[in-house]
């Protein structure tokens, strides 16, 4: 798969002192690619904290997520297993889902296959939508909320002008 550069445009950087250029570029399938290289010492460091600060934020976010299922599994786990214990997969379908909505019934059922059992899909689901799983369960947890809403407002990496 070979690239051919397209265009290349050369203008003045962000702050005006230097220059970038922005190439364009289509291979054999006329896919399409750009990129843009800053030659300006000034706005190349700028970028680069941009993309720390970008990648900081999503350590943090995995790093929340981790904690709030952390938490989850720790408080709620056999309270959670014991709401299904002894159900058919369908009365637990039902309650998990409220009869509606995502997983439909046959997807939640290859979803148990593949698990192996109900209770360990349903320990997979805890953790995997665990916002949903608190409301089924009907708790509320101040600490594993905060986490998700801190999370939630990381969402958006910080992207200002450049
Ligand atoms: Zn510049």
């Amino acid at each position: 798969m070979s690239w051919e550069i397209m265009r290349t445009e050369t203008g003045p950087c962000e702050c005006g002192e230097g220059t970038e250029t922005f190439t364009f570029e289509m291979d054999d399938w006329n896919r399409t690619r750009s990129s843009t290289e800053i030659h300006c010492p000034k706005c190349r460091e700028k970028k680069k904290r941009q993309i720390e600060a970008e990648q900081a934020h999503e350590k943090k976010r995995d790093e929340q997520l981790q904690q709030a299922q952390q938490l989850a599994t720790e408080r709620y786990l056999p309270q959670w297993l014991a709401l299904f214990a002894g159900m058919t997969k369908k009365a637990a379908w039902e309650r998990y889902t409220g009869g509606s909505g995502y997983p439909a019934l046959g997807t939640f059922y290859q979803h148990v296959k593949h698990s192996g059992s109900l209770s360990q899909y349903m320990e997979w689901c805890l953790t995997n939508d665990l916002e949903r799983s608190l409301c089924v369960l009907e708790v509320e947890d101040q600490e594993i909320d905060t986490l998700l809403q801190e999370r939630a407002r990381l969402w958006k990496p910080t992207s200002g002008p450049m």
